[in-house]
């Protein structure tokens, strides 16, 4: 069959915008035919040039506006939009906080769960220079070695030094570390060949703790000239709490390998969240937004009605921070994660902090859940945080089968939370409170949100 495509690539044409994707980017129509438009806003009106056709939709490019929305934010740099680091960041704040709370209530809608309420996004008073880790490629661009980031969708690096939403002592060790790179005269990896030395930069600081940690990712065992980098990181990063070296030889976009070595001071850092202490080493899980993580999670806490006496389970739990936080308003905690190493950290940490009550098991939480029912366990919370694909099916029927009174739902993807709130109505559980969504990622399109179910009439 052929279809008619009404668009044409590298043409231009004049349209309004109608819509933004759940992507952060501008939808146009021709025809009836969508065009999407990364930097293009609703209500717009502008002349769209073509970049990509294909049989249902068209990828375009705005070369002029007509109009500008009120909603827009005149970014300056045009390469947080174009790298991904701020899809959002055209978008004034407030507007980036309703079109969160505004794709909740669509997908439910969608869903037939109209009754259920959202309520405005909590965001952050300053929404930017809010991550404490930065992970940043190394490549040789126009014959010198800069750092920066991926255009998105590519390999290409676009050197950059503000970072606009990290930690602004994170993008000055990174300049001090590629000033010394330069200096010393290290090589960059090359994708293509394989060949050359560093791979990425990587930085943690603390936002409480303010230690930070910086991890050169080598594509070689050696780095040449180790003492003097480590000598001059020392001098040009006051902070620095742990130099270390992380050895990845693969041929692979995974960032870091599984071997360490500490070139300097300690191998950890630490910081705190939720009153806890935890370690933080190169492979370790933490979350990138401190301030925005204890809001969701007290969120979820606060909801959870403890008083000492209940049982809690902590499904998806990581490295345990909502566990421990948990565990001093709880009888007892069980968290279960699939990650080994994280489960190492969470028990790790529990001692470190003296807590006794909770307990960590390595595994999914589906098969888990299964064996906790057999063996008669009796929660009367349930917390769960997983990953964008959502809850098993069969998690959510183990959860109706132990009875607990309340289920808190911490989503990272609104779509896998409608279709699971709709599973857990099935068993039983319905939600009492509207849904709070909190802004762990301001400028960027991740929608988080924490929703309490409760058991009824069973
Ligand atoms: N609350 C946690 C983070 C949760 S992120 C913390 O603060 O550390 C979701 C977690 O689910 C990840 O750690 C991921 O490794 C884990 N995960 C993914 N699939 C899983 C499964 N089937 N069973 C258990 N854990 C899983």
């Amino acid at each position: 069959m052929k279809v008619n495509i009404p668009v044409h690539k590298n043409e231009e044409y004049q349209a309004k915008v109608v819509d933004l994707t759940y992507q952060g980017n501008g939808v146009v129509k021709i025809d009836d035919f969508p065009v999407f438009v990364p930097n293009a806003l609703p209500g717009e009106e502008v002349t769209v040039r073509v970049t990509k056709v294909t049989r249902n939709f068209a990828w375009g490019r705005v070369m002029e506006w007509q109009t500008k929305s009120p909603d827009r934010v005149d970014v300056k740099d045009k390469t947080y939009i174009q790298t991904g680091i701020a899809p959002l960041g055209h978008l004034k704040y407030d507007a980036q906080l309703r079109f969160k709370q505004h794709q909740i209530k669509e997908l439910l809608e969608k869903a037939h769960l109209d009754g259920i309420d959202v309520l405005p996004t909590m965001g952050m008073a300053k929404p930017y220079r809010y991550r404490n880790k930065a992970q940043v490629p190394v490549k040789m661009v126009r014959g010198k070695l800069e750092t920066g980031f991926y255009k998105r969708g590519s390999h290409t690096l676009v050197p950059i030094e503000d970072f606009y939403i990290q930690d602004p002592q994170i993008d000055k060790a990174i300049v001090v570390v590629r000033d010394l790179l330069r200096k010393y005269l290290v090589t960059p990896y090359d994708e293509r060949t394989g060949k050359g030395v560093i791979r990425t930069v990587m930085v943690r600081r603390g936002y409480y703790s303010h230690e930070i940690m910086v991890v050169l990712v080598t594509n070689t065992k050696r780095l040449p000239m180790a003492d003097e980098i480590v000598k001059g990181i020392v001098a040009g990063v006051p902070e620095v709490k742990s130099i270390v070296q992380n050895i990845n030889d693969r041929k692979t976009n995974v960032l870091l390998g599984m071997k360490n070595k500490a070139l300097w001071g300690k191998d950890e850092i630490h910081d705190q969240l939720l009153g806890i202490d935890f370690a933080i080493s190169p492979l370790s899980f933490y979350q990138v937004n401190p301030q925005q993580t204890e809001r969701l999670y007290q969120t979820a806490i606060d909801n959870a009605g403890l008083d000492g006496g209940q049982t809690v389970i902590d499904a998806y739990c990581g490295i345990g921070t909502i566990s421990l936080a948990v565990a001093k308003h709880a009888k007892q905690v069980y968290g279960v994660e699939v990650v080994e190493a994280a489960i190492e950290d969470a028990k790790h940490n529990a001692k470190r902090n003296g807590i006794k009550n909770a307990k960590f098991v390595v595994g999914k939480a589906e098969d888990q859940f299964a064996k906790w029912q057999a063996e008669g366990l009796k929660p009367d919370v349930v917390i769960v945080d997983p990953p964008r694909k959502g809850v098993a099916e069969s998690l959510i029927e183990a959860t109706g089968e132990m009875g607990p009174q309340k289920v808190i739902y911490v989503s990272c993807n609104p779509a896998t939370l409608v279709r699971d709130i709709q599973r857990f109505a099935e068993h039983g559980y319905h939600v009492v409170k509207p849904i709070q969504p909190v802004d762990q990622f301001p400028q960027t399109t991740h929608v988080e949100s924490v929703t309490v179910l409760e058991r009824m009439g069973k």
